[in-house]
């Protein structure tokens, strides 16, 4: 299998490139070249049945060149071992993150090595986000409290060398919660949000609630789109910011849609 970066824009310095995997996946790319990945669901797996994916992924999860791949939680559109094992396979110098229940599933059904796993826990912060033979990253990871299941997070990733990093949030999937507003998430640069108002997720008018108290300067939405029982119309998200009057600026990706923000 031929191995390429996930996400093909190449920031420069002062730039981070953002590709959206469709549900609550998205890959990133640093200025200096770090790929990382965020709950990558690049299979149809669902751990009674097969899910009923209303588009296909984005990219074949065997093709997946990375640095890191971290996961928010262990349910199976999350921490997907089929999707895992493949990345694994491909990219033998990623290195793999999450809470102890997610690095069950990445050890234990997709086979991932242990001492490629590293076990966050929420309160984490200034984790370095890198590969296994990467000394140095210019990328850094907060992990913060979600309001979902067991030991699920949320990241906050801190992304250049500056005084000023480039701040991302992804929520992961949560409820809404006060909690989610803490020194960590406040004034990031982009959140990423969770709006499909079910299974355990805050609606499209909570996401833009949250979206405000964080100060979030830019909020692409997530988790819609994928599974035919558990979706949401965007539209709702972008009338519910307007109509709560967030200043945020609101951008819709496509699944596999990339994206260059500059700061
Ligand atoms: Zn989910």
């Amino acid at each position: 299998m031929i191995a390429i970066p996930p996400i093909t824009l190449e920031p420069q310095p002062g730039q981070v490139a953002i590709r959206w995997l469709g549900q609550g996946g998205f890959a990133f790319r640093s200025p200096n070249g770090v790929v990382w990945l965020v709950d990558p669901y690049l299979s149809d797996y669902g751990q009674e049945r097969p899910a009923v994916r209303l588009v296909p992924p984005p990219i074949d999860p065997g093709t997946v060149l990375c640095d890191a791949v971290l996961c928010t939680h262990a349910h199976s559109d999350h921490t997907d071992p089929v999707s895992l094992k493949a990345i694994a396979a491909v990219s033998p110098e990623a290195r793999f993150y999450g809470c102890d229940e997610a690095v069950a599933t990445m050890r234990d059904d997709a086979n991932v090595a242990p001492r490629r796993i590293q076990t966050v826990v929420v309160g984490d912060r200034n984790t370095a986000v890198r590969g296994m033979r990467q000394p140095l990253s210019d990328v850094h990871a907060d992990v913060v409290f979600a309001d979902h299941s067991g030991d699920a997070c949320g990241f906050v990733f801190h992304v250049g060398d500056g005084t000023r990093p480039f701040r991302v949030y992804v929520t992961g999937d949560t409820l809404y919660h006060p909690g989610l507003v803490s020194d960590a998430t406040r004034d990031v640069d982009l959140l990423c949000v969770c709006i499909n108002g079910r299974m355990g997720n805050m609606s499209a008018g909570e996401a833009a609630r949250l979206t405000g108290e964080t100060g979030a300067k830019r909020v692409i939405p997530m988790h819609y789109g994928v599974m035919a029982n558990n979706t949401v119309d965007p539209a709702t998200f972008v009338d519910e910011i307007a109509r709560q009057g967030v200043q945020a600026q609101v951008r819709l990706l496509g699944i596999g849609e990339s994206w260059l923000l500059s700061f």
